[in-house]
């Protein structure tokens, strides 16, 4: 069966909990070849599984060269296992019916696969969305389970209390919608970088300028606004990368855009560095769920 006919496949599964993204009617799969709603609006699958749900294209600041190294740090450099496996211990599926995990912001998909290899259970059924083209074209040509959107947060192609969990990885919240699609009982799942986060790469391309501090009172003041948080850790250790891992660390980082090619070369080409990897693992549920 090609990639293409697969998503639809795995799509019809879940067509009940998504919606079209531009009257917000119900879905059907239609054909094996794409997604359709009772208005006639048409989404078709790619060849490499994913679906454009954009009417128009959007520039992004993301390329391939930048979801390359992504995906290299993800899944060979395993940077951010520890996370991965802390929220896949949260996922619980539930006993009869399948279970969404939505990536909001997903990227090459690389955080959500390796939480969902994790979790393993089928009945937890993955979604990722992002607004970059590149990425989720990655993400359709790695990972065959999870269904992939180009899409726009502020309006995800998911159904009002759809979803039980919503992963936000580094990556912009959009409150209102998250809070939409989330069931009464689900759990938004938010990672925040802690003070620490790469703080070799930014000692030693910003020399501790206001550009090498994180700050992350803002993500979390504007989280407490919207959201009710039921718990915060602070995860903080530190891998030791190689050269090429490094090299890629940097590329993904927009740290690295702001640094001189020379100071790269530099940080990089010493290899076995130890690197901090500091987050904080915020879980939250809507002020109005019971
Ligand atoms: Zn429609």
């Amino acid at each position: 069966m090609k990639k293409r006919e697969q998503s639809a496949l795995n799509a019809s599964d879940i067509s009940s909990s998504l919606r079209c993204p531009l009257c917000h009617e119900t879905v059907t799969i239609d054909d094996l070849k794409s997604i359709k709603c009772c208005n006639n609006h048409t989404f078709d699958f790619a060849k490499q599984g994913y679906v454009n749900m954009l009417q128009k294209p959007v520039s992004s600041q993301y390329d391939d060269t930048l979801f390359h190294a992504r995906h290299n740090i993800i899944t060979e450099a395993d940077l951010y296992e520890p996370i991965h496996k802390k929220i896949a211990e949260l996922i619980q599926p539930e006993a009869e019916e399948y279970t969404l995990l939505f990536d909001a912001g997903s990227g090459e998909g690389s955080h959500l696969q390796s939480i969902l290899d994790q979790v393993n259970d089928k009945n937890i059924r993955g979604i990722g969305l992002d607004i970059s083209k590149e990425g989720i074209i990655m993400a359709g040509k790695h990972y065959d389970q999870p269904l992939w959107f180009v899409g726009d947060l502020a309006n995800p192609p998911l159904k009002d209390q759809s979803c039980k969990y919503i992963l936000n990885f580094l990556s912009p919240a959009n409150y209102s919608e998250f809070k939409r699609i989330l069931t009464q009982d689900g759990l938004i799942i938010k990672i925040i970088p802690g003070s620490g986060y790469l703080q070799e790469i930014r000692h030693a391309l910003f020399n501790n300028t206001a550009e090498s501090q994180y700050e992350n009172n803002d993500t979390v003041e504007l989280m407490k606004k919207n959201v009710e948080i039921i718990s915060e850790e602070r995860m903080t250790y530190t891998k030791n990368l190689d050269e090429a891992a490094l090299k890629n660390l940097i590329s993904m980082t927009p740290l690295g855009w702001h640094a001189e090619r020379d100071q790269i070369e530099t940080f990089s080409s010493q290899g076995n560095k130890d690197i901090t990897v500091d987050m904080h693992l915020v879980i939250a549920k809507d002020k109005q769920a019971i």
